[in-house]
């Protein structure tokens, strides 16, 4: 399926003014529709797998901002240490960890977001709110020198019920200006919303949407 140009124009003309960061999710999509959104002027990727990412980060223009928008285990870490700008799915302090220390090897300061678990639905990670609240009233990201907490990033249930996904924000956007207060300056960006559900996340204070298949089609992941 071709990549939709003119969709791409649009989402950019609602974006824009509003001051929302498009990522586009290009995981299971070859280089070739990468490239093709890369010549309207699109930077920011979103990948879920780290051989793919690897993979496609070693053959596309450097100077592309890869964001980790998936599940990421600890012992892969090291493989996009190197070079990924943002990493989306932070969700336990042993991955900070481990983060950290790769971060350190790499002479690097690496931008994470913490994943918060909104959705009802049991299948999505992250951290729930009580934990994410005890976590940074801790202090204990000050034993992350090397890691640089920017925002938070969140889920919604897989839903149209578009109370549920209201609420669901809605408990995200308070989790993200609570953290705000003690997290200061450098913690601006609030990543929720997708394909399905982008408009109303930002109408509930997102400024950064991860969006695949509206620009892309949909996946194919049995090849
Ligand atoms: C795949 C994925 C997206 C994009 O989903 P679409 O519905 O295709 O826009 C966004 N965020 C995460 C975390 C994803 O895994």
């Amino acid at each position: 399926m071709p990549v939709n140009t003119n969709q791409y124009h649009s989402i950019i003309s609602q974006l824009n003014p509003q001051k929302v960061q498009l990522i586009a999710v290009s995981k299971t999509k070859p280089n070739e529709d990468i490239i093709e959104l890369y010549d309207l002027g699109q930077r920011a990727f979103g990948e879920n797998y780290v051989q793919e990412l690897v993979d496609k980060a070693a053959s596309l223009p450097k100077d592309i901002q890869w964001h980790f928008i998936g599940h990421l285990q600890s012992n892969k870490v090291k493989y996009i240490a190197p070079f990924v700008h943002l990493i989306h799915g932070v969700d336990s302090e042993k991955l900070l960890q481990e983060i950290n220390k790769q971060a350190i090897k790499q002479n690097r300061i690496i931008d994470c977001l913490l994943q918060v678990h909104i959705a009802t639905e049991e299948t999505k990670f992250g951290f729930d709110a009580d934990s994410i609240d005890e976590f940074i009233q801790s202090g204990r990201l000050a034993q992350y020198p090397n890691i640089q907490i920017k925002g938070l990033m969140g889920m919604a249930s897989f839903s149209e019920d578009t109370n549920l996904l209201t609420k669901e924000f809605t408990t995200l956007k308070q989790i993200f200006d609570q953290a705000a207060i003690q997290l200061g300056n450098q913690f601006t960006i609030l990543s929720m919303g997708m394909s399905g559900d982008y408009p109303l996340a930002i109408s509930l204070g997102s400024n950064m949407v991860r969006i695949g298949s509206l620009l892309f089609g949909a996946r194919n992941y049995s090849k």
